[in-house]
């Protein structure tokens, strides 16, 4: 199958983990470890789920004024733009911080995305509802559209959706489970992705 877009998870992915502080957002939150965010914050009553919601965008927003480009992101953000494929992202996160973070890219503004989704416009990952959107809006099929991210719910998402999976390790373990849909690829590290699209 032949690549005609890239969807990119943001956090971890684009940019360095760990800006995102997630055991300490959980505990903040009260939210168990083992718990995603969101899901938990369904689990709650309005008045607070609106307190904690705060809690977390207040902390999104932090994180967008301290993260940095992923190693190899701005290079391969660039080949890809180079090459006119069209590049999309989704995010379990919301526009904003995405929006802050991107002014710190060099040789890539917003304006280069194709798609974003964020939160705000779209069920969560790994809800597949996100991919088959940005496909959309790129006017290709999921199947045309190789999605990238760190966490299981990148893969997830893209698997469910039948778009391409590719894993970013950062050099880390796999953080996939047994029962989860395994990723087509696993790379290291971003400059290893345009590889993956063949010209
Ligand atoms: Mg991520």
């Amino acid at each position: 199958m032949v690549i005609k877009g890239v969807l990119f998870d943001f956090d971890g992915t684009l940019t360095r983990p760990g800006a995102l502080d997630f055991p300490a957002i959980k505990k903040a939150l009260g939210c168990p470890l083992d718990q995603p965010i969101l899901e938990f914050l369904d689990t709650q009553p309005p008045d607070l789920r609106a307190r904690l919601e705060k809690i977390l965008e207040e902390e999104e927003d932090r994180a967008a004024e301290i993260c940095r480009p992923n190693r190899g992101a701005e290079k391969c953000l660039s080949v890809l733009k180079e090459r006119q494929i069209p590049m999309g992202i989704l995010t379990r996160s919301r526009l904003n911080p995405i929006r802050k973070a991107l002014e710190r890219f060099k040789g890539i503004t917003i304006d280069d995305f194709d798609a974003i989704v964020t939160r705000e416009m779209s069920l969560p990952k790994p809800h597949p509802e996100g991919v088959i959107r940005v496909a959309a809006e790129m006017g290709i099929s999921p199947e045309e559209l190789l999605v990238v991210g760190d966490f299981r719910f990148d893969v997830i998402s893209a698997k469910r959706a039948g778009a391409m999976a590719v894993l970013l390790t950062n050099g880390g373990e796999s953080v996939m489970t047994p029962d989860d849909p395994q990723p087509d690829y696993t790379i290291t590290r971003l400059e290893d992705l345009p590889a993956l699209c063949p010209e």
